[in-house]
């Protein structure tokens, strides 16, 4: 049974722009009120007055390790298993690297055409640096399972499809994959923070996730990488970086990797973004991933009906009995000029090519209301085709 929220208090626990409905938290969450003051204290009394003393005297140096440990607590992830830095890009080359070593004898990663392209593209080039002939192998979504056999050495998977929200059964890939002999890389961009993970339970290998979209870490946070605990010693960090280096400070010519996930640590942290991470958790310390996953679903669900009756040109993504995150899309040919249109009248959710509207359903800022004042405004725009305008039509960089 979930524990109830109070979720008009977490709702206080963020700035939002006045007007705005904000159904974007899937790609770069709001910002946690505390964190604005955390990152100045950082900068102004830590940076500002301690100088490089600051690696000792304000502990920045241990930041990965202690706010990976509070990330572990949301996905399921013993403490001592799960490190922040680099981007999730680089967390994605430096799972699939250390997991290939594993398997030396097989060739095929697995993915699906589900996948964000970072990830796949992150496979095709240390495929290309490694030169020893393996293949990435895409599959369709609901493909997978059967396509995981005996050649495959990794299965690299996003649990939830960043376009459609289709959700795959980790549990179930992930013991599939054990029995095939396969290792797993679950990547939680789009779960961590969204909905129940279980990676000890699951008996995942590896995982990766992003900070700046669920947990509100801010614009360009730093990602997250999790090994299981038996590995950490016998995996290889393929980034050899001096801060995963047994002892950095030692200054040692060559490289030893470091002890337990210390070793998937690779340069310099980012501290002032350490500093609004930290703040962003503070939010978390007090919410329940169950209660949170039933909220959400209740939000999307409430939207997506609203959308079948009164928009029905927007086309689900998804059937109904397919598994989803917390976000629900739409697709529709002129998905980016509408979508255009309720970003100008207050409503932000965004677009994927080719015609896909998403939108995002985080409990921890939104309510009922809002999700029934976005509707009105959607169905305004749709049924009075006042998208249709030049200037929802140019498109931007960042859709
Ligand atoms: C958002 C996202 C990324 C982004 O990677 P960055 O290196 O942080 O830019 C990667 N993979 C997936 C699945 C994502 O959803």
């Amino acid at each position: 049974m979930a524990a109830t929220m109070d979720w008009a208090a977490t709702r206080r626990r963020f700035h939002l722009p006045d007007g705005v409905i904000y159904l974007d938290g899937n790609s770069l969450g709001p910002l946690p009120v505390a964190a604005a003051e955390r990152v100045r204290r950082t900068v102004q009394d830590e940076w500002g007055e301690m100088l490089i003393r600051g690696w000792n005297e304000a502990g920045w140096m241990d930041w990965p390790a202690r706010l990976g440990d509070r990330i572990g607590r949301l996905i399921g992830a013993a403490p001592g298993s799960v490190v922040v830095g680099d981007t999730l890009s680089i967390k994605v080359y430096q799972a699939l690297a250390s997991a290939l070593e594993m398997r030396p004898d097989r060739r095929v990663i697995l993915s699906d055409s589900g996948n964000f392209p970072t990830d796949l593209y992150m496979a095709e080039g240390l495929i290309a640096s490694l030169g020893r002939g393996h293949e990435l192998r895409v599959v369709a979504p609901g493909d997978v399972a059967e396509a995981i056999d005996a050649d495959v050495a990794v299965l690299m998977l996003t649990t939830v499809d960043y376009r459609t929200g289709r959700m795959h059964d980790m549990a179930a890939l992930s013991e599939a994959a054990r029995a095939a002999g396969a290792v797993t890389i679950w990547d939680l961009a789009h779960s961590a923070g969204a909905h129940e993970v279980d990676l000890a339970g699951v008996g995942a290998d590896f995982a990766v996730g992003c900070t700046y979209k669920y947990f509100n870490a801010g614009p360009g946070a730093p990602a997250f990488i999790y090994v299981r605990p038996d590995l950490q010693e016998e995996v290889r960090p393929a980034l050899a970086g001096w801060l995963g280096h047994e002892a950095p400070f030692a200054f040692d010519p060559s490289y030893r990797p470091g002890r337990g996930i210390e070793r998937m640590r690779v340069g310099t942290p980012p501290v002032l973004q350490l500093a609004a991470l930290e703040a962003a958790l503070d939010v978390w310390d007090d919410v329940d991933m169950a209660a949170l996953r039933a909220r959400s679903l209740e939000l999307s669900e409430r939207f997506a009906a609203g959308v079948a009756a009164r928009c029905p040109e927007l086309v689900p993504a998804l059937p109904p009995e397919v598994a989803r995150g917390s976000q629900v899309s739409f697709r529709h040919p002129e998905g980016y000029a509408i979508m255009q249109a309720l970003i100008a009248d207050g409503v932000i959710g965004d677009f994927r090519a080719p015609d896909i509207l998403r939108f995002g359903f985080t409990p921890l800022y939104l309510s009922e209301a809002d999700v029934d004042a976005a509707l009105d405004r959607l169905e305004r725009i749709v049924t009075g085709a006042t998208w249709d305008r030049p200037e929802f039509r140019a498109r931007k960089a960042v859709t």
